[in-house]
């Protein structure tokens, strides 16, 4: 998407559910896929969150590639901010955040998120999607958790850590847990979105508060499945 002055600034995070290490890159507007460069801040230095130009660096440093800004170009998006712009009002239902999250064959959990953030945005602005435990998280010991809407909303109730912990300290399930924190705990606060999750049985659960969110599982008894509302 495209903030205020009409220029992509993106925001990504990874988090290794084994370890609970964790990279982000944040207002970054030249790495082709923030998500490697995230991925390499994880595994590449001992910090977890690199923003901007520093960031750039030290991607392009790692062979993450670089792109010529026009690259994060779609017809659609920028006519969302002319939109906007003409309103200045934030569309809430609109978002765009691409999430991920995993269980591996050896009982391993990853979570991970990446977006341009809310189109209009202003005055370097960042969202949830590279903040650690708000729109991305994982931890072995209950879920994977990603998560698209209202980033502000995410960073509050720390929506990622806090299903997790809901797991972990109330001994909910997985989908209690997460309908708990969309359902009640964001929809009583006004935030809107949504999170996909799944635990360490393997349980998946997908917990929206907007109109839809496009959304997709698959499993290793070879089930798949593509939804939207
Ligand atoms: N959560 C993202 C943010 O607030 C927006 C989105 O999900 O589209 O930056």
């Amino acid at each position: 998407v495209f903030n205020h002055e009409g220029k992509n600034e993106l925001d990504a995070s990874i988090m290794d559910g084994m370890t609970l290490n964790a990279g982000g890159v944040t207002g970054v507007g030249d790495i082709k896929n923030p998500i490697r460069a995230a991925r390499l801040v994880m595994e590449k230095s001992p910090h977890v969150l690199m923003m901007g130009a520093g960031a750039s660096d030290f991607a392009s440093m790692h062979g993450v590639e670089i792109v010529d800004s026009g690259y994060f170009y779609t017809e659609k998006r920028w006519k969302d901010l002319q939109k906007q712009l003409a309103r200045e009002k934030e569309d809430t239902e609109k978002y765009g955040t691409v999430g991920c999250v995993a269980l591996d064959r050896a009982g391993n959990l990853a979570a991970g998120t990446s977006t341009g953030g809310m189109t209009n945005k202003r005055f370097g602005r960042i969202g949830d999607s590279p903040i650690i435990g708000a729109g991305n998280y994982a931890n072995n010991s209950s879920c994977a958790v990603s998560g698209t809407g209202h980033g502000e909303y995410f960073i509050r109730y720390t929506v990622g850590h806090d299903i997790s912990a809901l797991m972990e300290y109330r001994g909910l399930t997985l989908i209690e847990a997460a309908r708990e924190v969309v359902q009640k705990k964001l929809e009583t606060a006004g935030g809107k979105g949504g999170v996909i999750c799944v635990d360490k049985h393997g349980n998946i659960a997908m917990e929206y508060n907007t109109t839809g969110m496009l959304r997709a599982w698959g499993n290793s008894r070879g089930e798949r499945n593509v939804v939207i509302f």
